[in-house]
């Protein structure tokens, strides 16, 4: 059974409640996971709480709570086989991607916020020689983090480091379909001797465990990164305690070939960009623009190229693309297949069960033509191995074209022009845009989405704009003129 960690010790739910995580390759539960409830939520505030107001944790230096974050980097490295057999097992994402990508990120995020946090500098206003005003920046307290099924360890630790770097304490609420590797952190921190009720993890589903933590009066902040419509529902449930939110939400994110790109580069970035975490992926390339006079070449290339994608055991090292999530969700992309149809577009490459996988989540890498941008599958997040292509004239058409969506989130340009590619990448309406390339992150550079793929940024030193409090101290540097009240007035 798989416990909550509050105040340092793992412990069971209150009212005793449990769930199943399951192995998407089976659909077999893998283990039962403590179920958390408000009082577990409140159990585990109040550990944070007092962690925050009595405990050493926010009155450390940066490099003091810096020396426990490169532990914990450290500890993610010496356990890096552990715990990606684990995140494997219960999301479904091939092995090459969780052990060359999201572990070594994970340890990453740890040590980059360590120092990161060292950087932070106050600004300085003199005015002549009569003020010094200065500001400081401090914790602002305790934080809900609340993260998303897909890529969870990796997700978790972008959330937890910059938090504890800021000197905050915390509550991690993980998704119900992949709590695993978030018991590997709480055990991590356990063995980095971190102090008790800093960093505190609670179970269970979102409407149960992340209601009551989204509602609780002493947490202070929310981290959500998870669907656009569950973000506004946060947003609403958090307003009567007014909180302070960091929103990281869906996306459907261009990528865009002109004509004169680097045919097969583009096309290695196009196919990685959709299909790499089995299209569970946030800043997904889910809508490829095509400019004309490549179309007919590149859409015949994707097809042979999506054809080929081995599907398989997600453990296997050659497999690049593993089961999804959970039925349910399975199920929400295989729907999405019959919209398309509905709506007159048609499904190239895949679209169902890839044949002979009869267990599991398996669904075939998916490739959709015919597709006008305002069809729903267009508009709407599949979150699945799905690509629909769309073709364009010119540049202010593939720009009307990208635009012309609720999301934000990412776009990827493929050009040879490189001065057109920063033209539409500074026009484009999302958060982060890449030229020529894939989606390679900086953690230096701000992260997140606008329309309604988010509201904030994290990374780099933005990250402590949202993880803390900055203060302005004013001092008075001589004898300024005071208006007097009540001085002179005496009859
Ligand atoms: P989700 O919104 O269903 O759930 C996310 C988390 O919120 C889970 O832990 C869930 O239990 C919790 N939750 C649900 N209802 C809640 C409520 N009322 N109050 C508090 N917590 C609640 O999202 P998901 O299906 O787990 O993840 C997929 C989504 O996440 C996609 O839309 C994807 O684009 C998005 N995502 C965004 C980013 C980003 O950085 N922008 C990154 C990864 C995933």
């Amino acid at each position: 059974m798989i416990q909550h960690f509050i105040n340092n010790k793992f412990v069971p739910s209150a009212e005793g409640k449990s769930f199943e995580t399951l192995n998407p390759t089976t659909n077999k539960p893998i283990d039962s996971v403590a179920s958390g409830t408000a009082a577990d939520i409140d159990a585990a505030v109040k550990a944070a709480r007092k962690a925050f107001d009595e405990g050493p944790w926010p009155r450390m230096s940066a490099d003091e709570r810096g020396k426990y974050l490169r532990k914990i980097g450290d500890l993610i490295i010496k356990h890096a086989d552990e715990i990606a057999e684990t995140e494997i097992e219960d999301t479904g994402i091939p092995s090459s991607q969780i052990k060359k990508g999201a572990i070594p990120r994970a340890a990453d995020n740890f040590y980059f916020f360590a120092e990161e946090a060292k950087k932070l500098t106050s600004e300085v206003f003199p005015v002549g020689d009569k003020f010094m005003n200065y500001t400081v920046r401090r914790p602002v307290g305790v934080a809900g983090l609340i993260t998303p099924w897909n890529t969870p360890f990796m997700l978790e630790t972008w959330k937890t480091a910059p938090c504890l770097a800021g000197g905050n304490t915390c509550v991690l609420k993980p998704a119900e379909w992949s709590p695993l590797s978030a018991d590997k952190l709480a055990r991590i921190i356990q063995e980095a001797d971190i102090p008790p009720g800093v960093f505190n993890l609670v179970h269970g589903f979102g409407e149960s465990a992340g209601a009551s933590l989204v509602a609780h009066p002493q947490v202070q902040l929310i981290s959500f990164t998870g669907e656009t419509s569950t973000g506004k529902e946060i947003i609403r449930n958090g307003a009567g305690t007014l909180k302070r939110f960091s929103m990281e939400l869906g996306g459907k994110s261009p990528t865009i070939v002109f004509n004169d790109a680097d045919f097969d580069r583009a096309l290695d970035g196009a196919t990685f960009q959709v299909y790499s975490l089995n299209g569970e992926r946030c800043t997904a390339g889910s809508r490829l623009l095509l400019q004309q006079g490549i179309y007919d070449k590149f859409v015949s290339a994707l097809e042979a190229r999506v054809k080929n994608i081995r599907v398989g055991d997600p453990h296997e090292a050659q497999t690049e693309v593993g089961p999804l999530i959970h039925p349910e969700h399975w199920q929400r992309v295989r729907a999405y297949m019959d919209v398309a149809r509905q709506e007159g577009a048609k499904i190239a490459v895949g679209g169902e069960r890839p044949t002979g996988m009869t267990d599991g989540n398996y669904f075939a890498p998916t490739l959709i033509t015919g597709v006008k941008n305002s069809m729903r599958i267009a508009q709407e997040e599949v979150f699945g191995p799905v690509l629909v292509v769309i073709p364009f004239k010119d540049d202010e058409e593939a720009l009307r074209i990208a635009n012309d969506i609720q999301y934000g989130l990412a776009a990827y340009i493929w050009t040879s022009n490189v001065a057109r590619g920063q033209h539409i990448a500074e026009r484009i309406e999302s958060g982060l845009a890449w030229v020529n390339s894939h989606n390679v992150r900086d953690l230096r550079t701000p992260f997140g989405g606008s329309k309604n793929s988010g509201i904030g940024r994290e990374g780099g030193h933005y990250s402590f704009e949202f993880y803390m409090e900055m203060a302005t101290v004013h001092v008075a540097l001589g004898n300024h003129h005071i208006p007097t009240m009540g001085k002179e007035n005496k009859k």
